[in-house]
């Protein structure tokens, strides 16, 4: 927060500082003290920040302003004033709740659209008004391409997390997408990082932008102690297994490289007494929205991420992040540990590191600018079966690329059509909104169904020596994997986020 700026002093409409107010919210972060009066002032924006910094409202709390003062009855179905993209589902949906929670008071509607559940509620809830669209590009375009959305009306445009719009192939589908816009519109554009890439298409899309900053480029957070583990890929799932339960991690957001890794090593921990899941491009909406649930309320210890997946998702502050693998692309690395050590609180990232990825390593720590410290599982002694258990869950072992390049989950969720599930409801009123007047929108799934859980029968099948609870009279692990509640502090309670230069 930012102790010299009040929302009161940004001139937000009464109706946005009420339900600011409600949200808990008593001062603007850094990102928003600097964005909010520069959008308001009507100029396109640059800006650097990512997410846990409060981009969100930074964009959203101004467009609201001006798009509730120029509020008209009636309004033509399916013609949006604002259009925000976004790369992934999550992220869609996290910024259009918070359009919800901003707006609740004022007489606008909004929408969310990604691929990757059934299309025909988004085009029904396009028969009606849409003042704000947030939507991934794919699925967008598919709207266009069925003329059931009209975005010749759009006034405002929002590229959000637009670096990493661009690492999952977007490009195109943006430019796409930009074509079919009004010449005169005001741009923003928010992104972690700044390639050069991200540079052209700024270029060419803002027009004299005010910039803002609140994260240095490429740094990691100051207050995340970060380590290495050298150790062989075939013991890494063991050595994290033993870990895990030695530092009683409570909430572990565990980056693989690949979906199957993350799957692979979802069920191997799971099956060790440590209850897991994987979150990525392949799993239904529902499956992810119920694990980052369950992750977040602190029922879920350990989450396994792709990159891409766990971009964008509302989970900061977290304790403790791990890379199982170090990412193909060092800037990621920053993203990663971005994730821990937010706002003041002290994170922990650790990165198991085999032979063949001291190239990675070097280039990561080329990139911050200082060498990670080497650490040592003094009392961990690999068991002599790993290898071969390893093998047997890994007939087909993911091979990074060369070239910085990712697994593609990019595109998986725009074109997935409704093969997923997560059928949608329109039009739903939030719990605690005024009925009618608050946004109207299509809601994500939350059916509250819990996976299985397969933690029974985790009996070692590989010799493994790490210390295992005993099972109790139940065959049930006397002692599982830490299960205790996540402390969710206030976010930007501890100490102000300091601006970056
Ligand atoms: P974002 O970076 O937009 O993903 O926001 C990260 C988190 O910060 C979200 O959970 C917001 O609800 C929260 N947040 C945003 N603005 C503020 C604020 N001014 N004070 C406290 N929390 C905030």
């Amino acid at each position: 927060m930012n102790s010299q700026v009040t929302f009161a002093s940004l001139a937000l409409a009464e109706p946005i500082l009420r339900a600011i107010g409600e949200a808990g919210y008593t001062h603007p972060t850094p990102i928003q003290a600097q964005a909010i009066p520069q959008v308001l002032s009507g100029r396109d924006l640059l800006a650097a920040a990512q997410t846990g910094t409060g981009k969100t409202a930074g964009f959203t709390l101004p467009l609201l302003h001006m798009l509730a003062a120029t509020h008209t009855h009636p309004h033509p179905p399916g013609r949006p004033r604002c259009l925000i993209l976004t790369p992934t589902r999550e992220l869609a949906a996290q910024v259009e709740e918070s359009v919800q929670t901003y707006g609740k008071h004022l007489p606008l509607t909004s929408l969310v659209m990604f691929g990757g559940v059934n299309i025909n509620p988004q085009i029904a809830a396009l028969k009606k008004r849409v003042d704000i669209l947030v939507a991934t590009p794919g699925r967008l375009l598919d709207h266009v391409g069925q003329r059931t959305l009209d975005l010749s009306g759009v006034e405002f445009l929002v590229l959000d997390e637009a670096d990493r719009m661009l690492d999952m192939g977007f490009i195109r589908d943006i430019r796409k997408v930009l074509a079919l816009l009004p010449k005169k519109r005001q741009n923003l554009l928010f992104s972690a990082t700044f390639s050069d890439e991200i540079r052209e298409l700024a270029h060419g899309l803002l027009h004299d932008p005010a910039t803002v900053e609140v994260a240095a480029r490429n740094t990691t957070a100051e207050r995340v102690d970060q380590a290495v583990y050298m150790v062989g890929q075939k013991q890494k799932r063991e050595l994290l297994a033993h870990l895990i339960k030695e530092k009683q991690w409570f909430q572990a957001l565990v980056f693989t490289r690949t979906k199957h890794g993350a799957n692979k090593l979802a069920e191997y921990l799971t099956k060790h007494g440590i209850d897991s899941a994987a979150i990525h491009g392949n799993k239904s909406q529902a499956a992810r929205t119920r694990a980052l649930a369950q992750f977040k309320d602190g029922s879920l210890p350990v989450l396994v991420a792709t990159d891409i997946a766990a971009r964008g998702l509302d989970i900061d502050q977290l304790p403790q992040v791990v890379n199982f693998e170090l990412p193909n692309v060092p800037e990621d690395y920053v993203h990663r540990i971005g994730r821990t050590g937010r706002a003041g609180a002290a994170g922990n990232a650790i990165s198991l590191v085999d032979g063949e990825e001291i190239k990675l390593l070097t280039a990561i720590e080329r990139l911050i600018k200082r060498r990670l410290d080497r650490a040592e599982a003094a009392d961990f002694v690999p068991s002599a079966g790993a290898e071969a258990a390893h093998d047997a869950d890994h007939q087909r072992p993911p091979m990074p690329r060369r070239g910085g390049g990712r697994q593609g989950e990019g595109r998986a969720q725009a074109s997935a059509g409704n093969a997923r599930g997560g059928e949608r409801q329109p039009g739903k009123p939030r719990n605690g909104a005024p009925a009618g007047r608050a946004p109207q929108r299509v809601r994500g799934e939350v059916d509250g169904n819990r996976a299985p859980r397969s933690n029974e029968g985790t009996r070692e099948v590989n010799g493994n020596r790490a210390p295992q609870p005993r099972p109790d009279v139940n065959g049930n692990r006397a002692n599982p994997a830490p299960r205790r509640p996540a402390p969710r502090a206030a976010l930007f309670a501890a100490k102000p986020a300091t601006p970056k230069g």
